[in-house]
């Protein structure tokens, strides 16, 4: 299909990343075909979060190393702008959050339902090397990965549902359920957003750990129940690990659920300690190999559960926010447009206090 000529002025601005440290913003070309099962899309606003930050700054992220120049982004909102043939549920105008993955459908991975793990899948992703992102004016996708949004939830929104699918897959991981004691470690958007996810999935009593006090504040004013300041020049797991218990629950067992969202090394032995015999730490956090206290965790039947971005949760997500259960306005705190893409990852590094999640946006 010709689609091209229905734009005028074609634009493609990208933000690149070349290597560590190396980001540019460039005109990219556009996919030349779009297939009768794809849409065309025009980029409205995209989510940074940690994993572009660490891509960014160290070059890679757990297995994904950046080996050529790649379109960041895999937080997009977007308009559709044509559609394929066999496309039945959008339309030109639409608007929807676009889930990266393109699982191949095929391997026992998707078949068995769990399309997050398919190894097609991670090296076409979009926004993971090597594969191209949505910090792109057009670009194309799978239809049946982008969801329309309800018209009460606006297109910023709609580049949070990302995020938010990952911790509502996090959550599902761990079984998060009504009266659960939850810890999460690490207040950045993603851990605030599982903090508020497990609290509509029913948690009782929601604690969230942080060594930056703004994002603490910020975690108190959304409703967190409970928030511990890790001083990290003065910190001793265990001793850290007992105030938590102490402050979640009477009896001092520990969480029944923890969710590890910093990839700290010493946050995630805080996650094994503080945790309930018998309980389940998600790992969502990805920094490295942290040395843990596995026999500690064997000993008490902790399960160590691994999380990997999304599997079908992008309607739940959408969900949580029409009916109004999880209100994701506050945390977008800045909002850059593509031209000052480099200067969102700039002020992102910075680690000014306030900003937790940052918006770029067509
Ligand atoms: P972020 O960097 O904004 O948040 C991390 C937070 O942890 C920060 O607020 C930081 O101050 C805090 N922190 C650092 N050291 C700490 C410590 N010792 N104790 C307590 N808090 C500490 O990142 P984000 O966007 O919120 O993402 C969180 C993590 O989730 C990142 O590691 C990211 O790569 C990962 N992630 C994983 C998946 C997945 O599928 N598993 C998906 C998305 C993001
Ligand atoms: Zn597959």
């Amino acid at each position: 299909m010709n689609y091209l000529k229905n734009i005028d002025n074609f634009d493609n601005i990208a933000l690149v990343l070349y290597q560590k440290d190396d980001l540019r913003l460039e005109q990219w070309p556009l996919e030349d075909s779009l297939k009768s099962n794809e849409c065309l899309l025009q980029a409205h606003s995209c989510g940074i979060c940690g994993t572009d930050l660490t891509l960014w700054k160290k070059g890679f992220v757990a297995d994904f190393v950046v080996k050529n120049p790649y379109v960041l982004g895999h937080e997009p909102s977007a308009v559709v702008i044509a559609v394929g043939n066999d496309v039945t549920h959008l339309k030109p105008g639409d608007r929807v959050a676009v889930e990266p993955a393109i699982p191949c459908l095929e391997c026992e991975f998707c078949r068995s339902g769990r399309y997050n793990l398919c190894p097609i899948s991670n090296q076409q992703s979009h926004g993971l090397p090597p594969a191209d992102g949505c910090l792109r004016r057009y670009y194309v996708h799978r239809a049946d990965f982008c969801y329309k949004l309800p018209e009460n939830v606006s297109l910023e929104e709609g580049a949070i549902v990302e995020a938010l699918a990952v911790v509502v897959h996090a959550c599902r991981r761990v079984n998060v359920g009504i009266g659960h004691n939850v810890v999460v470690c690490g207040a950045g958007p993603v851990g605030i957003m599982s903090a508020l996810c497990a609290k509509a999935f029913g948690a009782n009593k929601v604690l969230i750990t942080d060594i930056d006090k703004s994002r603490l504040d910020l975690a108190k004013e959304l409703g967190i129940d409970e928030v511990i300041h890790i001083d990290i020049n003065n910190f001793n797991d265990k001793q850290v690990a007992q105030t938590i218990k102490e402050q979640m629950s009477s009896d001092a067992l520990g969480a029944d659920v923890t969710i590890e969202c910093t990839g700290v090394e010493s946050s995630v032995c805080l996650a094994i300690y503080a945790t309930k015999s018998g309980g389940k730490v998600g790992i969502v956090g990805l920094g490295g190999n942290p040395r843990i206290p596995l026999s500690c965790a064997a000993m008490r039947e902790v399960d160590l559960i691994g999380v990997c971005r999304i599997k079908d949760d992008y309607q739940l997500a959408i969900k949580l926010i029409s009916s109004g259960k999880l209100n994701v306005k506050p945390l977008i705190t800045h909002k850059f447009r593509i031209e000052e893409a480099i200067d969102a990852f700039n002020l992102l590094k910075s680690g000014q206090q306030g900003v937790l999640k940052v918006l770029i946006q067509y």
